[in-house]
């Protein structure tokens, strides 16, 4: 191997998308890095680490199910990382490692790229995991001033509400008055085709997003498409958290070819299908 290394690690993490689409992002940059898949235990985030230290690796994705350990091991963390209590992300500011949160982030782009502004919109999310939790956060930071949190165990989305001071838990028919309606439930997932609210309740003039991507067009997004709504599927959150991922290693200047990068996890998806 030449150039430098940087890597994903979870577990489960032989279906991860993360390869395919960082491994684009430098081929379209030209810039002579390699990514690679570590399986790593639940309980061993802090060996993953150490191994970052001994081998120089230059930047680290986290995913399930490290993302809380890792938030306890690294140096410092970003402001998001440090409202979630999770990490998606480790990138080295000279010794130090410092951990970043990219997802909520992600998701605001994907609806940016999609010409959808969150500034002032009044947010509905259906879920309260941690996907829900950092979405809470990035749009609030983005200027929604308006978010409602919906989720089967009402607990948690009263703690995912509590996240900023913007958002609320809220009722099924808080949906109607919302703008933007997210699904941030694993409902619709692989061969799951639930819905996680009924797409009658959806109407024309809403956009509505769903973070599962595969499949890339779930039932729920289908049917608010036939409502009239403006869809967004998951794999743009998915290709811009990666994406602001790349930002963090290789500085503000990097040149970052997102539609490079979907294209690849298209077809890593397809390969799966
Ligand atoms: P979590 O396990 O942290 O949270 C799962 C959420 O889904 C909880 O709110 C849970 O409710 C709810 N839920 C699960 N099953 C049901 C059901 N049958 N009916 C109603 N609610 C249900 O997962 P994450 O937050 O990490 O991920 C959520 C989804 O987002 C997944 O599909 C994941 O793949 C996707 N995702 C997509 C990303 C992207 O880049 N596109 C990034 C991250 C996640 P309860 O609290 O009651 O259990």
């Amino acid at each position: 191997m030449t150039g430098r290394l940087a890597a994903v690690i979870g577990s489960p993490i032989a279906h991860s998308l993360s390869p395919a689409i960082h491994r684009a992002a430098f081929d379209a940059a030209g810039i002579d890095w390699s990514y690679v898949a570590f399986d790593v235990a639940d309980g061993e985030a802090s060996s993953a680490l150490s191994a970052m230290r001994t081998l120089g690796i230059a930047g680290l994705s986290v995913t399930m199910p490290h993302k809380a350990a890792v938030a306890e091991l690294v140096d410092r963390l970003d402001p998001a990382a440090r409202a979630l209590q999770s990490v998606n992300t480790v990138s080295w500011d000279g010794d130090d490692l410092v951990g970043s949160s990219t997802d909520g982030a992600g998701f605001v782009a994907s609806l940016a790229d999609a010409g959808v502004s969150v500034a002032g919109a009044r947010v509905a999310i259906i879920g309260a995991g941690g996907a829900a939790r950092s979405l809470v956060v990035a749009l609030a930071q983005a200027g929604s001033d308006d978010i409602t949190v919906l989720n089967r165990s009402p607990d948690k989305a009263e703690q995912a509400a509590a996240l900023v001071p913007v958002a609320s838990p809220g009722v099924i028919s808080d949906l109607d008055r919302a703008d933007i309606v997210v699904n941030a439930t694993s409902v619709g997932m692989g061969d799951d085709d639930g819905s996680p609210c009924e797409p009658e309740r959806l109407h024309d003039g809403q956009v509505v997003a769903d973070l599962v991507y595969h499949p890339l067009e779930t039932r729920w997004l289908r049917a608010a498409a036939e409502r009239g709504c403006r869809t967004v599927d998951g794999l743009g959150m998915l290709v811009h958290q990666a994406a602001l991922q790349q930002r963090i290693w290789l500085g503000d200047d990097a040149v970052i070819d997102t539609v490079a990068m979907r294209t690849a996890a298209e077809s890593a998806l397809a390969t799966r299908n």
